[in-house]
């Protein structure tokens, strides 16, 4: 196997919390850093790398230890390989996650059809860097990206980089995840919908209420409401907050 090396922060076994694969247990692999500075981002690591990386001995069990940060594929793939072997089964698959993987596409290129041998591909992904997703589809089984709202994000206009990105992610199985607020306007969801309509109707949308670092939801039960109604024009559209924060997974 390469010694090909990227940043992480750790990677860990846990329930997913969010999107389509809500409540299905996941290897998580979470990179280093992000192309996006969005205002309600809580993923630790995001602006430093860490030194070191944390890695979990057994699936679940939070027994960290810590390795030097770039980590090699190598280490990354026996780790996981040792949880498939000792508990066969436990995974649905690996969640390959950040900040934004998609940061690291030449070293994906090569660590994704290793992994690929011990579980299926999950990719969580911004939707915003098109031109690194497209040598990866190969490698994928399925892909759950965001289209960043100015109002709720903070994030400038992204509209242009999401459909790119959403024409190329189209080739697998893929979901769309809107994180929203009090403040989201109906144009936002409006414009959001039809770009997914223009690629595909069938592509589920996510509406995902923020969670506040108090853990209380930034939106109200009746905008949330207005919201979904408002997409009404897509085949798929379901409102699943971050449940693993009310679950204490990490
Ligand atoms: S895209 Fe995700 S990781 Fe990046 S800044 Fe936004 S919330 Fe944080």
């Amino acid at each position: 196997m390469s010694d090909s090396r990227a940043p992480l922060v750790e990677c860990f076994s846990s329930i997913q919390g969010e999107g389509v694969l809500v409540g299905l247990r996941q290897v998580f692999l979470r990179f280093s850093g992000c192309n996006l500075n969005c205002s309600f981002c809580d993923t630790p690591g995001m602006t430093q790398t860490p030194d070191e990386c944390l890695l979990e001995l057994t699936p679940g069990r939070r027994d960290f230890f810590k390795v030097p940060n770039p980590v090699s594929l190598a280490r990354v793939a026996s780790l996981i390989e040792s949880w498939t072997a000792g508990w066969p089964g436990i995974h649905h698959s690996l969640s390959i996650t950040g900040g934004e993987p998609l940061l690291y596409g030449t070293q994906l290129q090569e660590w994704l059809p290793a992994l690929r041998k011990l579980l299926p591909i999950y990719l969580e992904t911004n939707g915003t860097l098109p031109e690194a997703l497209a040598p990866l589809i190969p490698h994928l089984d399925s892909i759950g990206m965001d289209i960043k709202l100015p109002s709720a994000s903070g994030c400038a206009e992204l509209w242009d980089r999401h459909h790119a990105f959403l024409e190329v992610a189209a080739m697998k199985d893929v979901f769309v995840k809107v994180v929203v607020d009090q403040s989201t306007e109906n144009w936002e969801i409006l414009r959001s919908c039809e770009m997914i309509a223009s690629v595909d109707s069938s592509i589920a949308l996510i509406l995902q209420p923020m969670t506040l670092p108090n853990g209380s939801i930034a939106i109200s039960a009746l905008r949330t409401l207005e919201l979904q109604e408002l997409a009404s024009a897509l085949k798929e559209v379901r409102v699943i907050p971050q449940t693993h924060k009310f679950m204490g997974q990490l």
